[in-house]
């Protein structure tokens, strides 16, 4: 555990748009712009919170708000759509102080599920929540309540179109909202099927915490959720060990405990925040067939990523840094 003096002498986040086919040459130089713009405001955000002594909880929820709003992620507006042309959103967070934690799944009308996943951490005595219930537990709380059209993007339209085509089945009526503008300007890139977004953060009083939202893969069936929601699995937070959070085919990072095996391995086994990624990731991960990546941060101010796609849309901050922002495999 980092002690008070280390501590108070660092800050640090760490941001992803998602991992999956990014290749140079593939994005257009105006996507390459808009994305690469997106994730600088959104660590340099986050990194402001954490700057005037907010809590690393805060930081994440301030920056996953603009990547949720953000047309060119797949999380809450911007999300990828269910094989019956509807979006049903996942999210979590964990603090890794207390290691309270929250998580939603299959939530269709709340307008960020990751303050939702909050609000199921900070005001129910549960963890986790799923589909009308969780719907009806962010209205009874006050959170904001949206049209399910307001979710909807023409780019992840045709994404489904093209997967329902390619596995020869049949595409649903189109869904409301699709008769507006492109609220992406045709600037949202198809990634492949990931496009979560996740942030982790480590704050001045020494304490980490992360969190993941997504609107999950592609043509998934309706009720599936994936490893986002699932604490250990796409998220973990403890102040013994590290934040993680991921992006990736869930059904491998659930599998695999993806976030909670890189936190044992650097608690229980005393191994670098980047060598335990990278086992999990570049080891386990790809043995098992799974692919996509993580982002990490650890209490004594160790940040990590890792990921065994070409890309992985991502950017990093620290007390005293260069702000670092990438998206192909061979940037630092
Ligand atoms: N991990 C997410 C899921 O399986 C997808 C993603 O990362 O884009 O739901």
């Amino acid at each position: 555990m980092t002690t008070q003096a280390q501590a108070a002498q660092k800050w640090a986040i760490v941001v992803h748009g998602g991992a999956g086919t990014i290749d140079r040459g593939q994005l257009r130089p105006e996507q390459e712009a808009a994305y690469r713009a997106a994730l600088a405001k959104v660590v340099e955000a986050g990194a402001t919170v954490l700057d005037q002594g907010g809590s690393a909880l805060d930081a994440v929820e301030t920056a996953i708000h603009l990547l949720e709003e953000d047309p060119l992620f797949n999380s809450a507006r911007g999300a990828v759509f269910t094989a019956e042309g509807r979006i049903e959103l996942d999210a979590s967070i964990m603090d890794g102080a207390s290691l309270a934690a929250g998580a939603v799944a299959g939530v269709t009308r709340t307008r960020s599920p990751l303050s939702l996943a909050r609000a199921v951490m900070e005001r129910s005595p549960h963890v986790m929540m799923v589909g009308a219930g969780a719907d009806a537990f962010s209205a009874s709380q006050g959170l904001e309540q949206v049209d399910p059209s307001y979710f909807a993007t023409h780019r992840r339209w045709r994404s489904l179109e093209n997967y329902l085509k390619a596995h020869d089945l049949p595409v649903p009526a189109k869904p409301p909202g699709l008769e507006r503008p492109d609220p992406a300007n045709g600037l949202a890139h198809d990634e492949g099927k990931h496009g979560t977004v996740g942030v982790v953060a480590l704050d001045l009083n020494g304490d980490v915490a992360a969190g993941t939202s997504t609107g999950g893969t592609t043509g998934k069936q309706w009720g599936r959720v994936g490893d986002s929601p699932i604490i250990g699995a796409g998220t973990y937070a403890s102040n013994a060990a590290c934040a993680v959070s991921a992006t990736g085919a869930g059904e491998y990072f659930i599998r695999l405990t993806v976030a909670r095996d890189i936190a044992a391995l650097v608690e229980l086994k005393g191994m670098s925040l980047q060598a335990a990624a990278d086992e999990v990731v570049q080891n386990k991960l790809t043995a098992l067939g799974g692919d996509g990546g993580i982002i990490a941060v650890a209490p004594d101010g160790q940040v990590a990523w890792s990921f065994n796609t070409s890309g992985m849309y991502r950017a990093r901050a620290a007390k005293g840094e260069a702000t670092s922002i990438g998206i192909y495999k061979d940037e630092p």
